[in-house]
């Protein structure tokens, strides 16, 4: 067992929960000789976040994929763009069996007999690939399925027979996701068409919300796993972790799914004028609802004051609406200030939970601007002291620190931000071929 017992492994495991994964690649890449750790990636988030770790890291391991000849487009795209970004070699393991032909008139193997094929073309290759290394990285996290929720960070594999390290084994999809964002790391562009757990093309469907995220793969099928990361019925090493819950009865058709197009910025930036002029070019594809901040006050919020938890109660009712929207396949406009990152991240996360793809804009435009064009004088009154708790001048605003998208509404048109904007949903796949709103009028 790698020169180490049953008992040893699940120790060193223990002692390993609660460590970053770049910690656990580096304890676990300086244990073994170096070419013997190896990690095969599907090029889902978690891989490529492990991708990031480990050669931000410099860390030796031996990247390799298994390409059965049936990926999606985008994945070999995403290899390559992955290989670009980080300078590394991403092996392509093979089998045979993806070239095989198949008899005029028969079913493809994926739907004859899909258990087959799996076996041919992952299993297979994968155990003949494993057989050069002591440990075995994968990107398995505890919540994926019930099937993993045991997982130890450091296991052996009984199949395979060499040590299973899953450093992502306590991370949530959403941890997964800031570590993407926080780094910039690529990712598929078919996450943001619906497709929640990515493997080959025809047997993976985008999931609606609330559906399990490996409720898109061999869909019809009581089939979850390729076999390659398969479970013994009885463990030793693991801490129980629970199956996650839904968060949703109400499945979601894909082609129906909305979004939440979260507009930050002071007061007078042209939030709302923004959102106006996007109005139109997202009302040709799906229903669209513009959650202004003065309007949901007087109304939903109606009560609340400026405190900083009231002004948190306020955002909350904006993202939980915007939520309730989106999952029912409308573009959620928000167009309210919004000063706190901490809240703004919160409903970001409940939404992604939600598989509900959001959108940060920052509207951003200097405080010296927006009182330059302050019809009202509240920027000059706050500026003199005479108004409490004005954001951004008696009171704080935190400015988005990696938003999807930044207009700078005091140098740039309502139009060339709205075009802007437009351009990254049209890029990220929510939307399809806008046309350029209509004219609007500057912000005020
Ligand atoms: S996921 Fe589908 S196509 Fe890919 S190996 Fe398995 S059955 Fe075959």
């Amino acid at each position: 067992m790698s020169g180490r017992t049953r008992e040893e492994l699940a120790r060193w495991a223990r002692d390993l929960e609660g460590k970053h994964p770049a910690e656990i690649l580096a304890e676990v890449t300086a244990a073994f000789p170096r070419g013997r750790v190896g990690f095969a990636t599907g090029f889902g988030p978690e891989g490529c976040v492990l991708i990031d770790v480990a050669a931000r890291a410099g860390l030796p391991i031996d990247v390799f994929t298994l390409d059965t000849g049936a990926l999606f487009p985008e994945t070999y795209a995403l290899w390559n763009r992955l290989e670009a970004r980080y300078g590394i070699a991403i092996r392509r393991v093979a089998s045979a069996a993806a070239d095989e032909l198949v008899p005029d008139g028969a079913p493809p193997p994926w739907e004859a007999d899909p258990d087959r094929c799996c076996e041919l073309r992952k299993v297979l290759p994968l155990r003949a690939e494993l057989a050069r290394f002591d440990a075995w990285v994968t990107a398995i996290r505890r919540d994926q399925t019930a099937d993993r929720a045991t997982a130890a960070i450091l296991e052996w594999d009984e199949k395979f027979g060499l040590v299973k390290v899953n450093p992502l084994a306590a991370w949530s999809s959403a941890d997964v996701w800031r570590h993407v964002r926080a780094h910039e790391v690529p990712t598929s562009p078919l996450h943001d068409q619906g497709y929640a757990s990515i493997g080959c093309a025809p047997c993976t469907t985008p999931v609606g919300a609330g559906e399990d995220p490996r409720a898109g793969r061999w869909r019809g099928r009581s089939k979850k796993e390729c076999g390659l990361h398969a479970r013994p019925a009885a463990r030793t090493t693991a801490t129980p972790t629970p199956a996650p819950t839904a968060t949703s009865t109400l499945p979601l058709a894909p082609e129906r799914r909305g979004f939440i197009l979260w507009l930050t910025g002071l007061s007078g930036a042209g939030k709302s004028t923004l959102s106006r002029a996007l109005r139109g070019s997202l009302a040709s594809e799906r229903p669209v609802e513009i959650l202004d901040g003065d309007e949901v006050r007087a109304y939903l919020s109606a009560g609340l004051g400026f405190t900083k938890e009231d002004r948190d109660t306020n955002v909350r009712r904006i993202g939980f609406v915007a939520r309730l929207l989106a999952r029912n396949g409308t573009a959620a406009v928000t167009a309210a200030i919004s000063p706190y990152a901490a809240t703004r991240d919160e409903v970001r996360s409940l939404a992604e939970r939600d598989g509900v793809p959001f959108v940060e804009v920052f509207v951003s435009a200097p405080v010296a601007a927006l009182a330059a064009r302050d019809v009202k004088g509240l920027y000059r009154k706050a500026l003199a002291g005479e108004l409490a708790r004005f954001t951004g001048v008696s009171d704080p605003y935190e400015a988005p620190e990696r938003p999807d998208v930044v207009v700078r509404t005091d140098v740039e048109s309502i139009e060339e931000s709205a075009g802007r904007i437009l351009e990254h949903l049209r890029a990220r796949g929510l939307v399809r071929a806008a046309a350029p709103p209509a004219a609007a009028e500057r912000a005020s």
